[in-house]
C-alpha cells in the first residue's frame, strides 16, 4: 500500500517537470523505491528495466558501487564550498581529466545542462564584445534542435511544443536546414544530404556573420527530436564554415557526449573540436547534477585583463560542487578500467541481432543506431500513441518513453546478456500490441 500512498502526496504536493499533470487522472505515476543495474523497483518490488537511462543520464546502473564510493569518501572529507576565491582537488582533477580528453582547456562549471547552453552563449557573445566586434549578438541552431528550456536555451531551441507559447519572452534566432537523414530525399545518401545541408548553412553564414556569435549544434544526434541521426560529414563542414566566416561553434554533446554515440564525444566521429563544448547529463554517470562549457585558450585570454567587466561575471551557487566533480571523476576512472568504448562495441552488436526481428515488424520504419541508441518510428494513425507505448510498456516491466512515433532504447552501458534479450522481446511484443499499421507513415 506504500505505493498508492506515495503516489497521492506525489500529485498533491509535486509538480511533475515535462507533464500535464492532468494527464494522471489517467496515467498512473510510477513510485519508484530503489534500483539497482539496470532495474528500477517500485515498494510492492515490481520491476522496470530503465531503458531511458533515467531521461539518458545513467550510465553504470543505478546503485553503481564504484560511482556510489567515490561519492561517499568525498562526502568525509568535504561536501561543497563556494568556487569563487576557493578551490578544491576534485575540480581541479576533472577539469584537468576534461581537458586532456577534449582538448579544450578552460572549464566553467554549473549544475545542469540548459545552464551549460546559457553560459555557452553569453562567453561567447562576451568574446566578441571583448574582441570589440559588437555587432555579433545572433545566434543560429538547427531545425529540430534541443539545448534546453531556461529562455536563453529556448531560444535556440526548436520544438514547438516547448517554444510557442513563451515566444514573447525569446531572442529571434535562425534555424538552419537539419542533416537528420530522415529529412533527406527519396535515394539520397545521409552524406549528400549533410553535404547539402552543410551547403544551406553556408549560404546563410556567409550572408549575415557580422551579426553571428555562434552556431549552437548537437552532434551527431538531435536526441529531443526523436533520435534523429546525421552524417560526420556535416559537422566536418559546420567546423570549416564556422572557422572561415569568424563565427564560434558550440557542440552541445549534453545527451551524446560520455560514449553515447560510439566515441568517447560525439565530435571525435567528425575530427574536429568546437570553440566551446557543453556537457551534462552522462557526466556523474546519473548521480548528481553537473554540468560544464569547454573553452580554448584563445576564448579565455580574451576575458583576462585588468577590467572586472571584461571577466566573465557568472555565476551558479553550486559551480564545482565537490560531490559531483568526484561521481564525475569516478564516472572517467570506470570508461578507462573497464575500457567501456571497445565494450560497448560488443554490447551494440549484440544489441543490434536480438533486435532483428523489430527491424523486420512489419510498422517499424527508418531503424536506425549509432553507439548505445536505438530508434525507429512506427507507423501508427493513433495521435496518443507515445503515451498508450508508454504505459503499456510499463505493464511490461519496461521504461520506454517514446517522442510521438519515436520509439528509441538508450539503456544503461553495463545492460546484460539477458536483459537485452528481455528488452528486446518486449519491445517485439509492445509492438504487436501497439504497433497496429493503420496508416503508413510519410518515410
Ligand atoms: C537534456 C539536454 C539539455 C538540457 O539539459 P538539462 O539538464 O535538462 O537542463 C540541453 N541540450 C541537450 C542536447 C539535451 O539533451
Amino acid at each position: 500500500m506504500r505505493n498508492d500512498d506515495l503516489l497521492k502526496r506525489s500529485l498533491q504536493a509535486v509538480w511533475h517537470p515535462c507533464t500535464q499533470m492532468k494527464s494522471h487522472e489517467h496515467l498512473p505515476l510510477v513510485p519508484i523505491a530503489r534500483g539497482e543495474g539496470v532495474w528500477l523497483y517500485d515498494f510492492d518490488g515490481k520491476p522496470y528495466l530503465d531503458a531511458v537511462s533515467s531521461w539518458w543520464v545513467n550510465l553504470f546502473g543505478h546503485n553503481n558501487p564504484r560511482i556510489k564510493n567515490a561519492i561517499k569518501q568525498q562526502l568525509d572529507q568535504l561536501e561543497h564550498v563556494i568556487l569563487a576565491g576557493f578551490t578544491h582537488e576534485p575540480v581541479v582533477q576533472l577539469s584537468e581529466r576534461l581537458a586532456e580528453l577534449t582538448g579544450l582547456g578552460h572549464c566553467f562549471y554549473a549544475s545542469d545542462g540548459a545552464s551549460a547552453t546559457e553560459i555557452a552563449l553569453k562567453m561567447s557573445f562576451h568574446y566578441w564584445r571583448n574582441s570589440n566586434l559588437n555587432q555579433k549578438t545572433q545566434f543560429i541552431s538547427l531545425q529540430n534542435s534541443y539545448h534546453g528550456e531556461t529562455l536563453g536555451a529556448l531560444s535556440v531551441t526548436d520544438v514547438a511544443i516547448f517554444k510557442d507559447i513563451y515566444a514573447p519572452l525569446l531572442r529571434q534566432s535562425a534555424q538552419m536546414p537539419s542533416p537528420d537523414s530522415r529529412l533527406a530525399e527519396a535515394g539520397e545518401s545521409a552524406e549528400a544530404f549533410a553535404l547539402r545541408c552543410a551547403d544551406a548553412l553556408e549560404t546563410y553564414v556567409a550572408a549575415h556573420h557580422p551579426q553571428l556569435a555562434a552556431f549552437i549544434v548537437e552532434p551527431l544526434i538531435q536526441c529531443a527530436a526523436g533520435m534523429g541521426m546525421y552524417h560526420p560529414i556535416y559537422l566536418q563542414r559546420a567546423r570549416e564554415i564556422c572557422k572561415q566566416y569568424q563565427i564560434h561553434l558550440i557542440a552541445d554533446e549534453i545527451a551524446v557526449g560520455f560514449g553515447r554515440t560510439g566515441t568517447l564525444f560525439a565530435c571525435e566521429q567528425a575530427g574536429i573540436t568546437p570553440d566551446f563544448m557543453c556537457l551534462s547529463k552522462g557526466i556523474t554517470g546519473g548521480y548528481l547534477p553537473l554540468s560544464v562549457v569547454l573553452t580554448t585558450d584563445e576564448i579565455y585570454q580574451a576575458f583576462y585583463h585588468n577590467d572586472i567587466a571584461r571577466g566573465f561575471l557568472h555565476s551558479h551557487s553550486y559551480t564545482g560542487n565537490a560531490l559531483a566533480c568526484s561521481a564525475a571523476l569516478a564516472t572517467l576512472e570506470i570508461f578507462v578500467d573497464d575500457d567501456v568504448i571497445a565494450s560497448n562495441r560488443s554490447q551494440a552488436a549484440r544489441m543490434n541481432a536480438l533486435l532483428a526481428p523489430v527491424i523486420a515488424h512489419a510498422s517499424v520504419r527508418n531503424f536506425r543506431h549509432l553507439g548505445m541508441v536505438w530508434a525507429f518510428e512506427v507507423a501508427n494513425g493513433n495521435p496518443h500513441f507515445a503515451q498508450d507505448f508508454y504505459k503499456a510498456a510499463l505493464a511490461h516491466g519496461l521504461l520506454l518513453r517514446p517522442i510521438g512515433n519515436t520509439v528509441y532504447l538508450m539503456p544503461p552501458y553495463v545492460i546484460k546478456a539477458e536483459e537485452m534479450a528481455e528488452l528486446a522481446a518486449g519491445v517485439l511484443a509492445l509492438l504487436d500490441e501497439c504497433g497496429v499499421s493503420i496508416a503508413p507513415l510519410l518515410d
